[in-house]
């Protein structure tokens, strides 16, 4: 955008001053318009009482040129905020025949409603309407007193789908400039050490811009250019993305995605091979993340949580001397895990992880101590981590399954995969 837009997100509900709920309206819209180049400059959360909303949105009139609002546009009388929004800006609110129409349809449909329903198909007069196709009570924006208003839904299944589908494309299109921005992920070098790497170049940077963001166990490196169209600032970036991926090399896992597993899946599947993992200290987690990605299911096999030495021995086959001899935290316990999953699964591939997450002890190893392995038809290979005493259990969980993956991608890639990071 030519002229910058500071913007004020206002989230509206008790529960999230009660903490009942966590704002993560104002934390995905925040997102969301950092890529397209938007200055996020407050967000504001206020209870659903119309006096202190309407407080709210003189102040955010008075610092923000676009006040976009979460919550409180549903049908119950403590939904409260086209009501406010509307008499600030002076604009009655109307019916609007098209949502009346919906609300119609959906009743025809045999749902439930009341007639507080049809309060939701009044809208402020000259709005631009958001059609909820997530939900039932619809968004809107409009421009009054030289700001830019927009409304969302509460849900977050609804308010982020909506503000991705209308509203980012109309606040784009009261710019002159397009935004682009790409995430590069990197897996092996900490935030500090990237900043370390590009500080120069990122000092010297003005469009195209780069900024490294840690992330709990990676972290990535944002570029971002303005342009007058989208391929024109593709352009201006992609001298500045290959400068970065000759300098990272392998430790860049993907481009705007959000973990590594993803960089996986397609890998895994153009190969059409398989895994299974053995799982202890990360209790089912390694399975989970990689069941959360839609399909999955051509290349998770199976696996198994083997928590106790007991499990491992009766569900894997371990031999309890082999324990014995060297605990269950082990190179060798490890390595066994990933064979045994994998044997037993028939998988192509099989993983183990076996550590301490903490923060108690097991007297012989430090906390944070984790053994991750990749049982290949080939070689069978191993990491052994210390991902440090103070760090909390979702931390060395998370950061054992992110090494897991890191294996496997580096294994599909022909890359040295006992590597740790340089
Ligand atoms: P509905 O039609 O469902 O009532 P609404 O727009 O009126 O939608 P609210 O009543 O304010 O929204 O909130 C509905 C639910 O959405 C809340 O109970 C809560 O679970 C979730 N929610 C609301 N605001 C937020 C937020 N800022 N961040 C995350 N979740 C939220
Ligand atoms: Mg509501």
């Amino acid at each position: 955008m030519n002229k910058v837009y500071e913007t004020e997100i206002i989230s509206v509900g008790t529960e999230l001053l009660l903490g009942h709920i966590t704002n993560t309206d104002a934390r995905d819209v925040s997102e969301l318009l950092s890529k397209i180049g938007v200055n996020v400059r407050y967000h504001s959360v206020v209870g659903d009482n119309p006096e202190r909303l309407a407080a709210c949105v003189e102040i955010a009139k008075s610092r923000a040129d676009v006040i976009i609002t979460t919550g409180g546009l549903g049908p119950t009388c403590d939904d409260l905020t086209k009501q406010v929004l509307a008499k600030a800006f002076h604009l009655p609110l109307v019916e609007d025949a098209a949502e009346m129409e919906g609300l119609y349809e959906y009743i025809k449909g045999g749902r439930k409603y009341t007639p507080n329903n049809f309060s939701q198909a009044l809208l402020p007069q000259g709005c631009t309407v958001f059609h909820n196709l997530w939900g039932t009570a619809p968004g809107c924006a409009f421009e009054a007193e030289g700001k830019i208003v927009l409304m969302l839904p509460g849900p977050p299944n609804e308010c982020v789908p909506m503000f991705r589908t209308y509203g980012i494309p109309y606040l784009r299109k009261l710019s002159e400039e397009q935004i682009v921005s790409h995430s590069l992920r990197i897996f092996g070098m900490g935030e500090s050490a990237v900043d370390d790497l590009f500080a120069e170049e990122m000092n010297a940077m003005r469009n195209p811009s780069m900024a490294p963001y840690a992330k709990e166990c990676d972290c990535l490196l944002q570029v971002t250019a303005k342009a007058e169209s989208e391929a024109e600032a593709e352009a201006m970036m992609a001298p500045v993305m290959r400068e970065v991926r000759e300098k990272l090399g392998d430790l860049v896992y993907g481009m705007d995605i959000e973990s590594i597993e993803e960089s996986v899946l397609p890998l895994m599947k153009e190969r059409g091979l398989t895994f299974a993992a053995a799982e202890s200290c990360t209790g089912g987690e390694v399975a989970k993340r990689f069941t959360d990605l839609p399909g999955a299911s051509q290349v998770f096999l199976g696996g198994c949580v083997t928590y106790t030495n007991e499990a491992k021995t009766r569900l894997l086959g371990i031999d309890p001397a082999l324990i014995e001899a060297h605990s269950a935290v082990s190179e060798e316990v490890v390595r066994v895990m990933a064979e045994r999953v994998r044997a037993l699964t028939g998988a192509d591939l099989g993983l183990g992880v076996t550590g301490l997450a903490g923060p108690d002890g097991d007297g012989i190893h430090e906390v944070g101590t984790v053994f991750v392995s990749l049982a290949a038809p080939e070689k069978t290979y191993v990491r052994a981590l210390r991902l440090g005493a103070f760090r909390t259990r979702s931390f060395v969980r998370r950061m054992a399954g992110n090494h897991l993956y890191d294996m496997m991608r580096r294994w599909l890639c022909r890359l040295p995969v006992e590597e740790i990071s340089r």
